[in-house]
């Protein structure tokens, strides 16, 4: 029967950061000690407030269908959020609310691109940028980067991938997998080549933005010439702590923001009312109110980079922001462990979950196979005994 499925299914890769996250959670209901470092999500509770917003939405008989884009309550709310931290002034005219910042991008991607268009992708992306060009039928150029440079591609690199099909360009600051962070220099640079490419859109993702240990992230639209043609990519999964909850949105030039809502109209229609409420409880309530889960990020970043450092071998860089490490493990390969030759990445990531039960994601579906990725939003507990059973299979 599998040869009756339309192509697109069939060329299209697997999530492998849910497909890692099944493994890891079936293994666990099996009985087996798992500890899981794969899928990137808060392990807190959405904070009550949040919580509560959403009782009273239920009370108050929010049951109804949505605004395809949104309640306007909620996209006024965003707006403001814009302002209050990105320094970005999107009308809600410009403002598309959806299930999840991943329905944004797909939306994003769906209305921007053509077949055959090509879509630059710094490299490590998160995994579901590539499988989203796939379905568009559109093709993504990767820039390789290095640990050595933080993960980050030069003004040089960027135009030396642009062709004339170029369409689009995906950044993502912080960065998943790797935790870069650009400066608002580092941004500007790119920016400078960009000027000279007008038709090129930029979709910034943002979803990690106050999960950052530096200065405030500079978002890419608040460079004044790069405004007309930027998507910013947001949402309240990883900040607030509701991933389940799926609401994500854009911030576009009203035409972008306006054939996104025609897309979502056609596919899921307006987000889940209730998800909707609560999120402008969460949006209007000041940053500081999650920040004792910011700052035990780091904390759990700090304890894991020192861990990590005390294996030879693995390198890795010093994320500034969401919460993942991503060490090259590259000195692996070719080594037998465990009567197992490491040919790649994917082979450590294996080894770890067989071996010792600690699921992490492999960097190859994140293009940058020399790297696994291990997220850090797990227990102190958790991340010490994680690091003691891959240090066990490593040294
Ligand atoms: N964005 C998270 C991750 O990278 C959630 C899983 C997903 O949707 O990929 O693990």
């Amino acid at each position: 029967m599998q040869k009756l499925l339309s192509n697109r299914i069939k060329t299209l890769p697997i999530s492998q950061t849910l497909a890692m996250a099944a493994k890891a959670r079936e293994l666990k209901e099996q009985g087996k000690d798992i500890i899981s470092l794969s899928l990137g999500e808060p392990d807190f509770h959405t904070p009550d407030f949040i919580k509560e917003a959403a009782i009273e939405a239920i009370n108050e008989n929010y049951n109804s269908y949505t605004p395809v884009n949104g309640y306007k309550e909620l996209r006024k709310a965003i707006s403001r959020k814009f302002k209050r931290d990105n320094n970005l002034t999107y009308s809600i005219d410009q403002i598309v609310v959806s299930t999840g910042a991943k329905q944004s991008i797909a939306n994003t991607a769906m209305v921007l691109l053509n077949p055959g268009d090509e879509v630059i992708l710094p490299a490590p992306y998160w995994v579901s940028y590539s499988a989203i060009v796939i379905l568009c039928e559109a093709k993504y150029v990767e820039i390789p980067t290095t640990i050595e440079n933080d993960f980050k591609i030069t003004p040089q690199q960027l135009e030396a991938a642009i062709t004339p099909k170029t369409k689009m360009i995906f950044l993502n600051s912080p960065n998943n997998p790797s935790g870069t962070v650009y400066s608002e220099k580092e941004f500007r640079a790119l920016a400078k080549v960009l000027e000279k490419y007008p038709n090129i859109y930029i979709l910034s993702d943002e979803i990690y933005e106050l999960i950052n240990y530096g200065k405030p992230c500079f978002s890419f639209a608040a460079i004044d010439s790069m405004y007309d043609r930027t998507i910013t990519i947001n949402g309240v999964a990883k900040a607030f702590a509701m991933t389940g909850w799926r609401v994500g949105y854009i911030g576009a030039p009203e035409w972008i923001a306006k054939a996104s809502t025609k897309m979502q109209g056609q596919i899921t229609s307006g987000t889940n009312c209730i998800a909707q409420r609560a999120t402008i409880t969460a949006l209007n309530a000041s940053p500081s109110k999650i920040k004792f889960m910011v700052d035990e990020f780091k904390i759990r970043r700090d304890l894991i980079l020192k861990l990590l450092s005390k294996i030879k071998g693995l390198k890795t860089n010093i994320p500034q922001g969401a919460f993942y490490v991503f060490p090259d493990v590259s000195y692996f390969f070719g080594k037998t462990i465990k009567g197992k030759t490491i040919h790649n990445a994917s082979d450590i990531s294996m080894l770890l979950l067989e071996q010792v039960g600690v699921a992490t994601v492999t960097g190859e579906a994140f293009g940058a196979p020399n790297c696994i990725r291990l997220s850090y939003s797990a227990s102190q507990e958790d991340l010490i005994e994680a690091v003691r059973r891959i240090t066990s299979v490593l040294t």
